[in-house]
This record gives C-alpha cells, sequence and structure tokens, in this order.
C-alpha cells in the first residue's frame, strides 16, 4: 500500500547539484509545462553537493584542450547571470566570485608543467597569465616564500555550493517542480527497455522519462550498467579570524601542488565568505565509506602549514568528506542510456559537478524540449561500444 502515487513527465532521481540544476533548467526553459518531481533518500544536496569546495575551475584543472575544457568554459561562463536569475527567484546568494584561481609551483617540474598547460590555452585564445615568485608573494603575502611563481586564470572562481544547490532547489520549487524527500529505493527495475514507475518505501512514480542523477549511487543504481563510482573527497575546515580576513582581502582559491603520499592528495586553500578556509583534498576509492581518514588530515595539516604557515594559528574547525561520482573516463555521463527508451544518466561529474552544473541543466533542456542529441563525448554510448545492444 503506497502513500501516495504521482505521475510526472520527467521523474530526477537524486537532489544534488546535478538533480536540481536539471530540475531548475526544464522548469524554467518549459515554462513550467513540463511535470517535474525529484525524489532522493535523503534530503536536498546532503550529500557531495554539500560541502565541496566550490571553485570553478574551469582552466585550471583543464589538464588538455579539447570537449571536457569546451564543457567546462561553457558552463563557467553561466555563473553571472545565474547568480542573478537565482537571487532573484529564490532569494538564495549562491556567492559567486570571479575571484581567478592560482596555481602555485613549489619545484621546476610544476613550473614547467603549469607553463605548458598556459601556454597551450593560450593557443586558443584563453586568457591567463604566470606570476614570478615575487608577484605571487605580493598577492599572497601568507605564503611560504619557497615557491617559483604561479599560473593565474582570472576568469575562474568560486561559489558556495551548499548555496547553489538550494538555490537551484528553490527557484526549480517556485516554477512548479516538486521534491520528495527521505524516499528510498535500491535498485532500478531495468528488464524491460521502458521504464513505467519507480516504487519507493512510501511511494510510486511514474513518469514518461526517468533522469538517474544519483551521484556517486549512479552505478549501484543501474547494478554497474552505468559506470560511475564513488572516491572519496576528504577536506579540512579551518575558521580565519575579522581582523585577518579584513587585512588580508582574500578570496582567490589557491592550488599549492601535490602531496606525495598514497591518498594522492592535490591541495588546495579556498576562502569562503563566511570565514571558512577550506583545505583539500584527498582522492580515494574507499567504497561509500565518508569516515574521516585520520592519516590524510595528519599529512594534509603538516604541508598545509609547511606551504601557508599562519594557517597553524587558525581554529580547526574539523573535517568533511564527500563522493565523488567518477566515471572510467573521469568525465561525465550525460544522456540515454543504451537499450533502454526512457532511462537517462546524469552523473559522473567527478572533481567539477558544481563548475558543470549549468551546463548540465541546459543540457538536459536541450535533449527534452528540443529534441536536441546528447554531446557525444559525454554520452553513456561511449561505455556500451563493445556490448551487443538491443
Ligand atoms: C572534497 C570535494 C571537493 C570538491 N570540490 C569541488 C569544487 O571545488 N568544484 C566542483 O565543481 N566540484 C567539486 N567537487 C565535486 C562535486 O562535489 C561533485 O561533482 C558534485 O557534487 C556531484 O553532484 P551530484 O548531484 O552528481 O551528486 P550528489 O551531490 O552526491 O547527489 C546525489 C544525490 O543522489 C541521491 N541518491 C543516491 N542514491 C539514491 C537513491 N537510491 N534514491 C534516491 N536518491 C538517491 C543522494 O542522496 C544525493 O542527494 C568536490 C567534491 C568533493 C568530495
Amino acid at each position: 500500500m503506497y502513500s501516495y502515487e504521482k505521475h510526472f513527465d520527467v521523474v530526477i532521481v537524486g537532489s544534488g547539484v546535478i538533480g536540481c540544476s536539471i530540475a531548475y533548467y526544464l522548469a524554467k526553459e518549459s515554462k513550467g509545462k513540463l511535470k517535474v518531481g525529484v525524489i532522493d533518500r535523503t534530503t536536498i544536496g546532503e550529500e557531495a553537493s554539500s560541502g565541496a569546495a566550490g571553485m570553478l575551475a574551469a582552466q585550471i584543472e583543464a589538464e588538455s584542450q579539447g570537449s571536457f575544457l569546451e564543457l567546462a568554459i561553457a558552463s563557467r561562463n553561466c555563473f553571472p547571470l545565474l547568480s542573478q536569475e537565482l537571487k532573484e527567484l529564490s532569494g538564495v546568494d549562491i556567492e559567486y566570485m570571479k575571484s581567478g584561481i592560482c596555481s602555485v609551483a613549489f619545484n621546476a617540474r610544476q613550473e614547467t608543467e603549469l607553463k605548458n598547460r598556459m601556454q597551450e590555452q593560450k593557443k586558443i585564445g584563453l586568457e591567463s597569465v604566470w606570476l614570478s615568485k615575487e608577484e605571487v608573494l605580493k598577492k599572497f603575502p601568507f605564503l611560504s616564500p619557497d615557491l617559483y611563481g604561479g599560473f593565474f586564470v582570472p576568469e575562474d572562481g568560486q561559489v558556495s555550493s551548499s548555496r547553489l544547490t538550494l538555490a537551484f532547489s528553490e527557484a526549480a520549487k517556485k516554477l512548479g517542480v516538486e521534491f520528495f524527500e527521505e524516499e528510498n529505493f535500491e535498485q532500478i527495475p531495468l528488464k524491460e527497455p521502458r521504464l513505467n514507475f519507480i516504487e519507493t518505501n512510501l511511494s510510486k512514480f511514474s513518469a514518461e522519462k526517468f533522469v538517474i542523477a544519483a551521484g556517486a549511487w549512479t552505478g549501484h543504481l543501474f547494478n554497474g550498467l552505468v559506470p560511475v563510482n564513488p572516491i572519496k573527497g576528504q577536506i579540512l575546515i579551518f575558521q580565519m579570524s575579522p581582523g585577518w580576513i579584513q587585512k588580508n582581502q582574500w578570496n582567490t582559491p589557491i592550488y599549492l601542488g601535490e602531496i606525495e603520499n598514497p591518498q594522492q592528495i592535490g591541495c588546495y586553500a579556498v576562502p569562503k565568505k563566511d570565514g571558512h578556509l577550506i583545505v583539500g583534498a584527498t582522492a580515494v576509492d574507499r567504497g561509500f565509506d565518508k569516515s574521516e581518514d585520520k592519516e590524510a588530515t595528519e599529512f594534509m595539516s603538516e604541508y598545509i602549514c609547511k606551504v601557508f604557515p599562519e594557517i597553524s594559528h587558525f581554529p580547526f574547525k574539523g573535517f568533511w568528506a564527500g563522493l565523488r561520482p567518477k566515471s572510467p573516463d573521469g568525465k561525465p555521463v550525460m544522456g540515454l542510456v543504451p537499450g533502454y527508451k526512457n532511462i537517462y544518466a546524469a552523473s559522473g561529474h567527478f572533481r567539477n559537478g558544481i563548475l558543470l552544473s549549468p551546463i548540465t541543466g541546459k543540457i538536459f533542456a536541450d535533449i527534452f524540449l528540443k529534441n536536441s542529441k546528447e554531446p557525444e563525448a559525454f554520452s553513456p554510448q561511449r561505455f556500451f561500444q563493445s556490448k551487443a545492444i538491443a
């Protein structure tokens, strides 16, 4: 016996930043004509999207030219307008700042790598600057002087990831989207090419189309058919004092090199508007475990105090860990699942789900409302090439 039965044009599973962005753009672009429902087994934005560092690191993270960099730039370009639009509709300030991001080199190898990356990006007309050691220290006087220079991208920036997710969901609600929290179900029934409904612990949702935006749980929900799995990321949170904030006027995230250890820690420091300073992050396969990795906490604390000595005076607020959704090639998986008529995947955004959320929402609005083709480079089809599909 269900508590209720509901019918929608589109049901989205997962209310992280990706599910909420898709819900928002579907409602906005259809002018409320599409009836959209979002279900989540926890509460809105509770998982990876709640504590991510919120960097819009389109260029700073791009290792090469190509479709992924183009997608990242297109999404980054949405933020100036989107932040105003969401503020007007939802009342939530996503704390967007076009603050730039700087990646600092601490040895000659990192300097060469970053300079090469910069040259590659310049060839395709993307803006960036190489800062000398003196220029880096002028901009960030609190860093240890033991550095070689920095790759600075003025167009990259940051938002509050939890506020962005909240703003998408609140705006979507205003446009008529219905959200259902704490509705649990374990696996998508995949026996028939067409899915008619999903049954949760409470209710039954039928729909014309289903979008699975379940983050790191996507692979599990598809029983492995869509290969997206969790990669744990742990960050540390420090508190900057009002006096220190006032004195330094710092809002540019800084990448601070890699820490040599098995947890593959790419170190960064991100000052947030609420006075928190986020230091990240590990990248390691621990299944669905989000508990504190004490060894990683020690490695990160020791390293950050070396490159950013003043941090040792900041109160430590604690750790946070989230599960990044990763596909085998580390790129998003967006589109119709091969072999099925109405089940779509929207996942695998890995390290860049906050950055890529607006473009993902727009892509799904184009697929459903304009019959556009899904972008080939990110289609689930790429993982099915060798399998015989009915
Ligand atoms: C430490 C760390 C730092 C990061 N920093 C950045 C950054 O600076 N910039 C950036 O762009 N990205 C960053 N990311 C990546 C970003 O957080 C993710 O890519 C993004 O949040 C993924 O969003 P999502 O909606 O796909 O997944 P999630 O936010 O995890 O949402 C998935 C939702 O699906 C729900 N769900 C799962 N199973 C079910 C089920 N059976 N039924 C119903 N609902 C279900 C979950 O409850 C959850 O709410 C970071 C991630 C981590 C861990």
